[in-house]
């Protein structure tokens, strides 16, 4: 018998324990949560049923006392809630404080305090530099194989899974076009990414080495950068990414923490440069995490993006954000980068697999180059969990909605 009727297999099962933060309907009040099959177990009711001394960190209406709390307690807290959801002997305790996924509203689970966002996949900097830079003498900047790209974005307006994305305004000027133009935009794209959630703060003046990355970072989530093509080309020279992107930003409401990820972790591709010492992971543990993404555009899957080939790890990104002295604080957010595979189906935003809108995708609802107005993107994806099962992950899903 399965622990707590969660069908055998199930991505949910007790082998995760994903955290989120929900109100029950009709209730205003947040409190931490943990999703067990397509139920929530309201974590801070449960320890205080069980005498818990984790109380202090689950009754809480969001993440962020958990985050700051470190990674023993980190632990501690995943060994008592795996217990509460297994034991036989907890089930009455337990079994009232589950209620159905249909019957709560999820939120922001964390304060988003900084958020970084990096440029990680080989193969997706390779198409970008070829669809933009097709006279180049290689399709990677001189310094890609040697730092983690990445710029820093807007953490205001990072929004939950669900929440509905207005269709951006901007500045654009098309190369064909004589003067710059205000409006909508015309090319409204996704980045399927991974998100990495920061617990531990760390003083200005010290940085985070490789080793250290599990003692910061407590969790992951999928991440979807939206993209206004049209008002990033035209702004981006020369300091980077800025209104083009910090419109919105999704993630997910569950943070799937890194201890229910071990079975996932992978080695990163080949280096194919040498790396400064403080970047070089050869000696570290592997840091790749094997996530099967998948992209779909009103319910029909347009990509399986594998992040088992992003060239940059999150404990790279993490050390390279902090060898300047820069401190980290609880509820900062690192998105990875679109991820993208090396096949034409593995690509994780619509400007590559559309080709710059040359070569439209054929859906049911029609035609797409770029997003039109009532498009819902959903990322999901799955991981390998203990004795073969699989470990889901929350997923991200946004629909837009036309320029106000
Ligand atoms: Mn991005």
């Amino acid at each position: 018998m399965p622990p707590f009727d969660v069908p055998e297999g199930d991505p949910f099962g007790p082998h995760n324990l994903p955290y989120g933060v929900f109100s029950r309907t009709g209730s205003s009040e947040r409190t931490v949560g943990v999703r067990l099959g397509d139920h929530v177990l309201d974590a801070g009711a449960a320890a205080a049923a069980l005498g818990s001394p984790y109380v202090s960190l689950l009754a809480r209406p969001s993440l962020n006392p958990l985050l700051a709390a470190g990674r023993t307690a980190w632990s501690d807290v995943r060994r008592a809630l795996t217990a509460w959801v297994t034991v036989p002997s907890h089930r009455e305790a337990i079994a009232p404080l589950l209620h159905p996924l249909s019957e709560v509203t999820l939120h922001l689970p964390f304060e988003v305090a900084d958020y970084v966002d990096f440029y990680a996949s080989e193969n997706h900097a390779r198409n970008v530099g070829r669809i933009f830079r097709p006279d180049a003498p290689d399709s990677l900047t001189p310094n890609w194989k040697h730092l983690p790209i990445g710029y820093h974005g807007r953490s205001g307006t990072v929004v939950v899974s669900g929440t509905e994305v207005v269709r951006p305004s901007g500045q654009r000027k098309a190369p064909t076009e004589s003067a710059p133009s205000f409006g909508p935009s015309v090319r409204l794209d996704i980045e399927a990414e991974v998100g990495f959630v920061v617990g531990t703060p760390t003083d200005m003046g010290t940085s985070v080495p490789l080793p250290a990355f599990r003692d910061h970072v407590f969790g992951l989530c999928l991440l979807n950068d939206w993209s206004a093509r049209d008002i990033q080309a035209w702004e981006y020279v020369p300091l980077g990414p800025f209104l083009g992107k910090s419109f919105a930003t999704s993630v997910s409401a569950w943070i799937t923490p890194l201890d229910a990820l071990k079975d996932a972790q992978v080695a990163p591709p080949q280096r194919t440069h040498p790396l400064l010492p403080y970047l070089d992971d050869a000696s570290e543990e592997p840091a790749g995490y094997d996530l099967r993404i998948s992209v779909a555009i009103n319910g029909h899957v347009v990509s399986e993006p594998p992040f088992s080939t992003m060239y940059w790890t999150a404990a790279q990104q993490l050390t390279h954000m902090t060898a300047n002295g820069a401190s980290l604080r609880t509820g900062d957010l690192y998105g990875s980068g679109t991820v993208s595979g090396p096949a034409e189906n593995e690509r994780g935003s619509l400007l590559e697999l559309t080709w710059n809108g040359e070569t439209p995708l054929e859906l049911p609802a029609g035609k797409r180059t770029f997003l039109e107005d009532g498009d819902e993107v959903t990322l999901t994806a799955w991981a390998p969990g203990p004795n073969g099962t699989r470990t889901g992950l929350g997923e991200v899903t946004g629909r837009i909605t036309p320029a106000s």
